[in-house]
């Protein structure tokens, strides 16, 4: 890359300080151009001898040597740079007019805007990274909940990499075999030659499914969980609601932008983002809730990755509440029997919702949340049960690797569908060059998750998602 970059990596508005940044060849030529560090005069600075990654105090100046704001400046020559390329930055007063003048001044100096995401296409391409860990950066950026932190984390220190490439080193194998196979037949030992490379796919398939089924955790990780919460009116949803946002300790920013548009409420649960999806209803006032029922529940239950579904245990059920528990058959839902401390002590007047009455609505094993939104009595089970929903209930081993980009899981699938179909193939004895080709298929399809065999049109799209300045 022959040309040098520059951008604000800091995002627009007030902040204490703010980045701008250079990468490529001339950016320490435009550095000694635009910034006069205190420790020599402004004639010097043209020939200044930075200190790699020391960080020098001084003013930056435009093209006419007229002040723009004191910064601290630093240099870092590639490849030991996040590009792999000449970088140097700017850390100036965090004033988008600071901001500005200075990036006029880089780009006076012989820079060029960057686009988005260019100081990791750089990275990408200079080998500092693979594709998997560059979009683990912009995944990182966007992070909304300690746990898909954590997961971009994971996968920009490299893990779903390396566990994709073991994967593709196994298929190579495969590959190599196959043209021995091919060149050398030997018509002898055909069978044993199937059945062993039956063995091998069918169980390097296995750990494609494997890394494959760990992407709607993944999803809900890194989008969140879209939960609604349903029930006839007056059983308490907007209590629970309450309940849940109390309960709620860690700070969801607002952006706009993002998938909020059609959610109302969002908390942080155990380190997941929870979306309360379709709560306009809950809020409507009194006279409004006849227009709720049904009808808005259906389209709440399109939407929602989990259903809570409220139900008041100090009345009996109505029609309205048995067909929505109906409905809810066969759906992901949690069945929560509100106002329990109408009942506590009780034992079976004012009880009205047993668990006994909702079995024939419940899956085998499943069972109803007892709580009271008034007292909060049942809170941490519900907790538990919704943690539990997303993880599917499975204790994370440390080195679990999780699929959290719909593009990875994608080719995962497809990469599986040819696997499949090669398992196929071997068992009806084709030839082994047709077998061949749905396994090199396969091959390629993981190598576009690590950027092995991605074009310039998927580089183009995963790169376009990133932010000016990183
Ligand atoms: P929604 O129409 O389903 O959203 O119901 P609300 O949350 O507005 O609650 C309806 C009524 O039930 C209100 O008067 C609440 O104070 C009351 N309520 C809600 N939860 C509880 C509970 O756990 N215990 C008791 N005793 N009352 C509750």
């Amino acid at each position: 890359m022959d040309t040098t970059i520059a951008a604000i990596s800091t995002a627009y508005g007030e902040a204490g300080i703010g980045i701008v940044r250079m990468s490529g060849p001339d950016s320490l030529k435009v550095l000694r151009k635009v910034f006069v560090p205190r420790v020599c005069t402004a004639e010097d600075a043209a020939a200044f001898e930075y200190e790699p990654r020391h960080m020098y105090f001084g003013s930056a100046v435009d093209a006419a040597g007229s002040f723009i704001d004191d910064c601290l400046a630093v240099y870092m020559p590639g490849p030991n740079s996040y590009t792999g390329e000449d970088v140097a930055e700017l850390q100036c007063h965090g004033s988008m007019v600071s901001y500005k003048k200075i990036l006029a001044a880089f780009l006076d100096g012989g820079a060029v805007p960057a686009e988005r995401g260019e100081f990791t296409k750089r990275a990408f391409m200079n080998g500092k990274m693979d594709l998997a860990q560059a979009e683990a950066v912009i995944d990182l950026i966007k992070a909304r909940s300690s746990r898909s932190f954590e997961c971009a984390g994971q996968q920009y220190s490299g893990t779903l990499s390396e566990k994709v490439k073991a994967i593709r080193k196994e298929l190579l194998g495969e590959l190599v075999q196959l043209t021995v196979n091919m060149d050398y037949p030997d018509e002898d030992i055909e069978q044993v030659v199937y059945g062993k490379l039956l063995n091998r796919v069918s169980s390097i398939d296995d750990e494609v499914l494997k890394l494959q089924s760990s992407s709607e955790e993944g999803r809900i990780i890194k989008e969140g969980l879209k939960v609604a919460i349903v029930g006839k009116p007056n059983v308490g949803k907007s209590s629970v609601l309450n309940m849940l946002l109390r309960a709620d300790r860690s700070i969801v920013t607002d952006i706009p932008g993002t998938t909020r548009d059609t959610i109302e409420e969002q908390i942080s649960l155990r380190g997941l983002t929870i979306c309360f999806v379709d709560t306009a209803g809950i809020h409507e006032s009194e006279d409004k809730v006849e227009s709720i029922g049904i009808e808005r529940s259906k389209d709440a239950f399109n939407k929602a990755d989990l259903l809570l579904l409220v139900l008041d245990v100090a009345a009996p059920l109505e029609e309205e509440d048995t067909e929505l528990l109906s409905m809810a058959v066969g759906r992901p839902a949690i069945m929560i029997a509100n106002k329990q401390d109408l009942v506590n002590g009780q034992a079976d007047e004012g009880v009205c919702v047993t668990e006994e009455i909702l079995r024939k609505y419940m899956a085998e094993g499943e069972s109803p949340v007892f709580v009271s939104a008034r007292t909060g009595e049942g809170l941490e089970e519900l907790e538990d049960r919704i943690e539990s929903f997303v993880t599917g209930g499975r204790v994370r081993k440390e080195d679990d690797v999780i699929v959290t980009s719909a593009r990875h899981a994608a080719l995962l699938t497809k990469a599986h569908e040819e696997l499949a179909q090669a398992c196929g193939m071997i068992k009806a004895g084709e030839a082994m060059d047709f077998i061949e080709v749905n396994i090199r298929a396969a091959f390629d399809l993981l190598g576009e998750i690590t950027g092995e065999t991605a074009g310039d049109e998927v580089l183009t799209e995963v790169f376009s998602r990133f932010c000016l300045g990183k």
